[in-house]
């Protein structure tokens, strides 16, 4: 019988993992809103944001870097109220790295829309996951005023003959919104986005674990090469509104090896795109991470149960290098086992108890272990 053995799968290529190509660089944990369904309510750090000093050490230590194409500001916390923000977006630009900006667009008046494209900013990812102001549920809240702020930018865009920014819209997907993607979809005419990047509540709460729409979702199987156990099915094109959706939801439920014409239907398995397409995430202290997801000590729950994430830091930019940090041995040999993945699959298992928190798991791994990330998983989206 044909088993997966991630020893034996050929590594990604070496300009895949070997340099650092995007940061994420979280300039601010503070924020103007306070989302029901926000990650710092799982948190128990007090809320800060970066100093110019630390902004320019790290701006200078990407110079050394010739790898590095992206800066993304983001992170947990919103940009946008950051007073170096525009600031910092400048120096970005003026280095020449391709720049984008993670923002809940709150602060998007015609001002700042202008002062954007005045810096060129390269992409926009903005949080829109209601079609109208529906306060009270866990999603992001405002929508109308970021709509209004979306067609003010686009009209600044038109009259300014300018393409930058591209806008793309963030949509947290939950059982009480999903039918409203047709019309956020629709809303893209208006507001000049091109794309809507879709990710999953991640339930920080008990109370908001209701609302998840992976309840059923398995990866593990789905990722292993097709056996007398767990045949390949290839599906040719049919409705989506036909009988064949049930039964292929049927046999997604259970793991099967589903194609449509030769692409996976089951996505790629456990994937890991920060390491894999060379990103970091560096926070306002300048402590720098392999991704989003270890950025912050935090709790959250899956399917129910409650998972405790230990933040892994590699050092700190005002301490370090980032050229030496990205080469130590220890960040090396942590990209190495993500990209050869060689995690157990707690993400479906029920098995034990290892599965509570990232310290180790039962394929002899220690800290920080990733078979439960939801990153990984394909659960959670960052652009
Ligand atoms: S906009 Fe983002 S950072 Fe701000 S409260 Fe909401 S989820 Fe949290
Ligand atoms: S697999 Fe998850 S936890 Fe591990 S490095 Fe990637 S995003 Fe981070
Ligand atoms: S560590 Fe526990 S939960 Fe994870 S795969 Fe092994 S038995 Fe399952």
């Amino acid at each position: 019988m044909a088993t997966f053995d991630p020893a034996t799968q050929p590594l990604p290529s070496p300009q895949q993992g070997a340099g650092l190509r995007k940061v994420h660089l979280e300039i601010t944990t503070d924020c103007n809103l306070d989302c029901k369904m926000c990650i710092r309510h799982a948190w128990r750090e007090t809320r800060r944001s970066m100093t110019e000093e630390t902004f320019a050490a790290i701006a200078a230590e990407l110079r050394e870097l010739p790898t590095v194409e992206t800066v993304q500001f983001g992170g947990f916390g919103e940009p946008t109220i950051h007073p170096g923000f525009l600031e910092f977006l400048r120096t970005v630009k003026e280095a020449g790295w391709r720049a984008e900006l993670v923002t809940n667009g709150i602060a998007l008046s015609p001002d700042f829309a202008d002062r954007l494209i005045d810096l060129q900013l390269d992409q926009l990812i903005v949080s829109l996951d209601q079609a109208v102001d529906s306060p009270g549920g866990v999603l992001h809240p405002e929508a109308e005023l970021v709509k209004h702020n979306l067609r003010g930018l686009f009209r600044r865009k038109f009259l300014r003959a300018s393409s930058r920014p591209e806008v793309a819209v963030e949509f947290v997907a939950t059982a009480g919104n999903i039918e409203v993607l047709p019309e956020i979809k629709r809303l893209a005419l208006n507001l000049g986005f091109t794309r809507i990047v879709v990710s999953n509540l991640v339930p920080y709460t008990l109370d908001s674990c209701d609302q998840i729409l992976y309840h059923h979702w398995t990866s593990a199987r789905a990722d292993g090469r097709p056996s007398t156990w767990n045949p390949g099915i290839d599906l040719p094109r049919l409705d989506a509104w036909s009988k064949a959706s049930a039964v292929i939801e049927r046999l997604q439920r259970s793991g099967s090896n589903l194609t449509i014409l030769g692409s996976s239907l089951s996505g790629e398995g456990q994937r890991c795109r920060f390491v894999t397409e060379g990103r970091a995430a560096i926070d306002p202290d300048g402590n720098v991470s392999p991704c989003l997801a270890l950025l912050h000590d935090h709790e959250y729950f899956f399917r129910g149960q409650r998972r405790r994430v230990r933040a892994y830091r590699l050092g700190n930019v005002n301490q370090q290098s980032l050229a030496a940090i990205w080469a130590d041995p220890a960040y090396a040999q942590f990209r190495e086992r993500v990209l050869r993945w060689q995690f157990s699959p707690c993400i479906d298992c029920g098995g034990c108890d290892l599965r509570e928190s990232n310290e180790s798991d039962c394929f002899g791994n220690e800290f920080p272990t990733c078979g439960e990330c939801l990153w990984a998983a394909g659960i959670v989206q960052c652009p």
